[in-house]
């Protein structure tokens, strides 16, 4: 696990400020709610958070009857003031989620018997995995049984720090009693317990809910904040970091997870499905759609790369046309190509193209059968083109793409 601090967030620098500010001057809310898109590190700055709050080095270890006298030994002389110091032992404790005094509540999907394991591989490969990304079924939600266990707990005070902090994670999975439960909890005066929930979805939080945090919001990162950290911190190459953050949304959680697939191959396979479509030759598109291998709600997923993907080529194609330089185009490892067939393709056809996949986009979010829309779509992009001069008339010369 990364242990991240809130000094090191990605991203504008509002939300990190704003937090070192709050544990600097330690006076907390009760409640706080991150809000943002998916992906772009509510969950991160939630522990860092945690991690900043329960750091001794500015609170001293909690001492019980004279048992203990200090942990000054461990404090670091460079500690900072309003972060996490990342060594005392409350900070070894809360990097392994093992502090007792943070208790970290996220979806989990699955029968009842299986939770207590499901939870801990999933802190076990958020511990390993450094780029670690939730993923959770549709059905996935904060267990009741987990809540439960966690309100009892609350009655009694913390175990080593002032405070305890609760962690959930996309509070928005849970039930009416749930919420109602946890209102009263932070609606209690002089409450030891600091909760931070995090939300990609607000609108399904009873109103009651904002109203009563300390509301914190996380915008999109920038492709080249996205960009940046593939490249120095998991490996990418720029070729594929500039595509991952082209295709992210400002999700860097997006970015990680498409780049288990591959990325450049499958954009390859993806430009490679235009050829057909461009060719207006349907039996070759109809097989390479088949390719693609796709069934269910993956296979949903997978189409919907693929059209991105061609939207991101088609965007660089108009680029080129305006004479971008090399460093504006996302695949610019394939530049030649690019410039090429900007050559040879109208902006008002390539703004034509972009409309069809844009559509298409729209269809295979709504058609029982992705494929066909998909090779419907396609299908068109050959066509439509103006008759006279522009276009060579005969059949093969077509072949533009
Ligand atoms: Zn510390």
């Amino acid at each position: 696990m990364t242990v991240v601090r809130l000094a090191e967030l990605l991203g504008p620098p509002g939300p990190s400020v704003f937090l070192r500010g709050v544990v600097a001057g330690g006076r907390y809310a009760n409640a706080y709610l991150f809000l943002g898109a998916p992906g772009v590190g509510k969950g991160t700055a939630a522990l860092a958070f945690a991690r900043a709050l329960l750091c001794e080095t500015r609170n001293g270890p909690k001492v019980q009857g004279g048992l203990f006298d200090g942990g000054a030994a461990a404090t670091p002389a460079d500690a900072p003031a309003d972060d996490a110091c990342g060594a005392c032992s409350a900070c070894q404790k809360s990097a392994q989620l093992t502090h007792p005094d943070l208790k970290f509540l996220f979806p989990v999907s699955g029968e009842e018997k299986e939770l207590e394991k499901n939870v801990a591989e999933t802190q076990q490969a958020l511990r390993e995995d450094s780029f670690f990304v939730f993923n959770y079924e549709k059905a996935a939600s904060i267990r009741l049984s987990l809540t439960r266990e966690l309100l009892r707990e609350l009655a009694y005070r913390p175990y080593e720090a002032e405070r305890r902090v609760v962690v959930v994670r996309d509070a928005d999975r849970m039930r009416g009693d749930q919420y109602s439960a946890l209102l009263k909890s932070i609606e209690e005066p002089g409450a030891s317990t600091v909760w931070v929930l995090t939300t990609a979805r607000a609108s399904r939080l009873p109103a009651t809910i904002p109203s009563r945090c300390q509301r914190v919001r996380f915008t999109p990162l920038s492709e080249p904040t996205i960009q940046q950290f593939l490249e120095q911190r998991v490996g990418s190459t720029t070729p594929e970091a500039r595509l991952l953050a082209a295709l992210s949304g400002g999700s860097l959680a997006r970015a990680l997870t498409l780049r288990d697939r591959k990325p450049l191959e499958e954009r390859n396979q993806a430009l490679r499905l235009l050829e057909p479509a461009l060719q207006g030759d349907p039996a070759a598109l109809w097989a390479a759609v088949q390719t693609l291998n796709s069934y269910g709600r993956a296979g949903r997923e997978v189409l919907r790369r693929m059209a991105e993907f061609q939207q991101l080529w088609l965007r660089d194609l108009l680029r080129a046309r305006q004479g971008a330089p090399r460093e504006d185009l996302v695949n610019r490892d394939r530049e030649a190509e690019i410039r090429r067939q900007a050559e040879r393709t109208e902006p008002v056809e390539i703004r034509r193209r972009l409309m069809v996949l844009e559509e298409m986009l729209r269809a295979i979010e709504g058609n029982v059968t992705p494929e066909l829309a998909m090779f419907s779509a396609l299908s068109r992009l050959g066509g439509g083109r103006p008759d006279g001069d522009t276009w060579p008339p005969h059949a093969t010369a077509r072949w533009d793409y």
